[in-house]
């Protein structure tokens, strides 16, 4: 089911007496989500991203712009009709009930022509907890299962009416990092094989990098940019989002640009024809790093971290925005420095090197 999202604001009102200043909490947001898509909804705590989810699920409603799933218009239509899961970060499971009952409970509460046989409400049970992976532990209760385990059940639960839309808030907060890692594949996987349109909120930049089709970072109640990870990685719109994506971060330097040359410090480290000379925030990949003898770019070596194919090195200069530097090399070039070297010097790769405008942050291409 395809998702589109017309100008989509949400203003809450000023709790504080004093002041009126009310919260834009979503901001004029427009977007259509293509059927059968896992999208992450991705930034900072307080960009957003929840109300986003919930205002599609309808527990809020939108100040103004519109919501449709496929060609009806959603905008109006109770939570209850909207034909949506959604899955919270607290699993919020009933602790007194089985997980069977657990999962069926949502199938019990439909009423009139919704309402399904027992025996085909079990068998529906059964299905989604199948596909979860969690049918052999339906009897048990829910402090009876790992954090895990209870997150699956919470996503059966989500899934057992079948919804049109499957929206996920944070899944994966309350795991342990092994978990989180196999949990999200899970999460893939079940996406993949019933094909549901899947909204995923997480501000966590490798999660949704990972396992999402399409990205979309948000900040402020403004969205910044849409689009697959790999090309929001390789291709940011401004400062704000090539900072935030990426593990190691993007290095960023005060620079300038003067006579077409791109300057770091006193070092001229890349050839920016056309760019007017202005100051700008050089960012740079840790993998746009290349040591050699002959590099632009000087610096001061503090160490090595040995990452296993790769290793990190660790380096400092003046213009850096960043309290260290750090670049991923090839462990080959670990064999090629002194024990007592104390400077190294870099060539830049120029595609993994942005510059943005000083004042207001976007992106110049070169
Ligand atoms: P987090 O990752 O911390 O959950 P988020 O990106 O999901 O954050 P939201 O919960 O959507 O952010 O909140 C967006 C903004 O709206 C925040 O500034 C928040 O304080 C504000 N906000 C959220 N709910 C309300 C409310 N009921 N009343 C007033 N302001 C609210």
């Amino acid at each position: 089911m395809k998702v589109e999202l017309q100008n989509l604001t949400k203003i809450f009102p000023s709790r504080n007496k004093k002041s009126n200043e009310e919260v834009i909490a979503v901001n004029d947001f427009t977007l259509t989500i293509p059927d059968g898509k896992l999208v992450g909804l991705l930034g900072p705590s307080g960009c957003g991203k929840s109300t986003t989810l919930y205002m599609i699920s309808g527990l809020q409603k939108a100040s103004s712009g519109k919501i449709f799933f496929g060609e009806e218009d959603v905008t109006n239509v109770s939570p209850e009709n909207r034909g949506v899961g959604l899955v919270f970060q607290n699993y919020a499971l009933y602790p007194h009930m089985t997980v069977k009952q657990n999962i069926l409970f949502p199938l019990q509460n439909l009423t009139g022509k919704d309402k399904l046989p027992k025996n085909e409400m079990i068998e529906r049970a059964y299905e989604v907890a199948r596909l979860v992976q969690i049918d052999d532990l339906m009897e048990r209760k829910p402090n009876e299962l790992s954090g895990g385990q209870q997150q699956r059940v919470a996503i059966a639960r989500a899934l057992v009416k079948m919804p049109r839309i499957l929206l996920l808030d944070e899944p994966l907060s309350n795991l342990d990092a092994r978990l989180r890692l196999q949990t999200r594949e899970e999460i893939r996987r079940i996406q993949k094989e019933t094909g549901i349109t899947t909204i995923f909120v997480t501000h966590d930049q490798e999660e949704a990098m990972s396992i999402s089709d399409m990205i979309i970072v948000m900040k402020l109640g403004i969205v910044q940019q849409v689009g697959k990870p790999q090309d929001i990685y390789d291709d940011p719109t401004n400062l704000f989002v090539a900072k935030f994506l990426g593990t190691p971060p993007i290095n960023v330097f005060d620079g300038k640009i003067s006579g077409g040359k791109l300057y770091i410090g006193e070092d001229a480290v890349l050839d920016v024809k056309g760019v007017e000379d202005k100051d700008v925030f050089v960012g740079i990949r840790p993998e746009g790093f290349v040591p050699s003898d002959k590099g632009e770019f000087n610096c001061k070596l503090n160490n090595v971290e040995v990452m296993g194919r790769d290793v990190s090195i660790v380096s400092t200069n003046s213009a850096s925005l960043n309290p260290v530097i750090r670049s991923i090399v090839s462990s080959e070039y670990v064999k090629t420095i002194a024990e007592d070297q104390e400077t190294i010097a870099y060539s830049l790769i120029p595609h993994k090197v942005f510059i943005f405008d000083k004042e207001t942050e976007e992106r110049i291409c070169f």
